[in-house]
């Protein structure tokens, strides 16, 4: 039997009826556009992630472009940000005129590496106004780290070095909500660290939408009060605005959605931990510990920070072990084949291969596993046996 990298029939077997009410409520209502829905899912998903603010929009990405906005980055700006990630993380720091500065990440993680942060700011000198200038003359203004593969990135340290540095931090939680862990000060939840983050309800997110879908979250009111107006075409009052902003609106039908989906999202988290536990059993038993690094889950010992959105390997002969599964129908991806530096819309940034070898050598090695949460024990094993198959014959 083939294994699925990714089955949302399955949750829809389960969430289907619910799923199905709300969106009948919000055709009953005929308010499609705002209004009580949206701002229900919003104070829900405060709820959910402790975050003070939330201010539903229409993608991951748009959320972070309104982030960007409210930040008032723009042209000759520039933000630190890793190579390691989904496209939209750089995109839209260059989308708002700005120019992405790429770090190399950690080996262990692939979280964004914050001495590679500093090495790079030491490269800078400052502005009159002491603001850090690029070597090419570009004004740092912020550091958006990523929380990957739906594990939280040690924030304090990040934190830190944008204190000293007078830098914005920004957080990309597109992966990781509901994801945490337990600090000196209490439990940070991914998200709510930072003064702004984003989150993604794309439909294979952890917690995902019929379509797309997005979160821009922040501690600030006036924050969240420039959020509302940017999503909504800079509009203070009815036709009348005070800044250009864009429709970044999360759509009623898809807040209904989500909404419904919440009460599930702790026990799918579980469900996400329990298969990559049940992978890390079996692949030790069958010997494939010297082929395969398993993902590491930095604030271990702590349980439960890590919320899986992928179960990503490092795996020794990445390019025939993936031809081997393809051939055994057995579901897996690459996550990511090419960093960021090297994309060739990039190019004029002027990054070479070789620049952050981290990031490049996981480009080559690394291997999503399937690990929804409604992935069986024994569709586990089917993976465990193909992979053993492959390197041990
Ligand atoms: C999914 C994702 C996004 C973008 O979210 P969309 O809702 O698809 O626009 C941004 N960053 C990361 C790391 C993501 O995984």
């Amino acid at each position: 039997m083939p294994v699925p990298f990714f089955d949302l029939t399955r949750q829809a077997r389960v969430t289907g009826p619910a799923v199905e009410a709300a969106v009948a409520r919000v055709f009953a209502s005929q308010q499609f556009i705002l209004g009580r829905t949206v701002s229900d899912f919003e104070d829900a998903f405060c709820r959910l992630t402790g975050c003070a603010h939330a201010v539903g929009m229409s993608s991951g990405t748009d959320a972070q472009l309104a982030i960007l906005m409210a930040l008032g980055i723009g042209p000759g700006d520039a933000v630190i940000t890793t190579p390691y990630t989904f496209f939209a993380t750089a995109g839209c720091i260059a989308r708002v005129g700005a120019t992405p500065v790429f770090v190399d990440v950690l080996p262990d993680t692939l979280h964004i590496d914050p001495a590679a942060i500093e090495a790079f700011l030491a490269t800078c000198r400052a502005d009159s106004d002491g603001t850090p200038l690029t070597p090419a003359g570009a004004r740092v203004r912020a550091i958006a780290p990523v929380h990957l593969f739906g594990s939280v990135c040690r924030m304090s340290d990040i934190l830190a070095i944008a204190a000293r540095h007078g830098l914005a931090v920004t957080e990309d939680s597109a992966q990781a909500v509901g994801a945490g862990y337990q600090t000196p000060d209490g439990y940070a939840q991914a998200g709510n660290i930072a003064p702004s983050a984003w989150f993604s309800f794309f439909p294979t997110k952890n917690l995902g939408g019929a379509g797309d879908g997005g979160m821009a979250v922040c501690k600030d009111p006036a924050f969240a009060e420039r959020l509302r107006r940017i999503r909504n075409h800079g509009m203070d009052a009815t036709y009348h605005h005070t800044e250009v902003g864009g429709n970044f609106r999360l759509d009623a039908i898809q807040a209904a959605v989500l909404e419904a989906k919440i009460p599930h999202l702790a026990s799918w988290n579980d469900a996400r931990r329990r298969n990559a536990a049940l992978y890390r059993d079996a692949f030790t038993s069958r010997g494939l510990l010297d082929f395969l690094v398993l993902p590491s889950e930095p604030h271990a010992p702590i349980p439960g920070h890590h919320t899986y959105h992928q179960y990503v390997v490092r795996a020794k002969d990445r390019d025939l072990l993936k031809a081997s599964l393809a051939a055994a129908g057995i579901g897996h991806a690459v996550y990511y084949p090419t960093p960021l530096h090297l994309q060739p819309c990039f190019a004029s940034l002027g990054y070479q291969p070789g620049d952050l070898p981290v990031s490049e050598a996981a480009s080559r090695d690394s291997l999503a596993l399937p690990i929804f949460p409604e992935l069986g024990e024994s569709e586990i094993a089917q993976v465990a046996d193909a992979i053993a198959a492959f390197y041990r014959g």
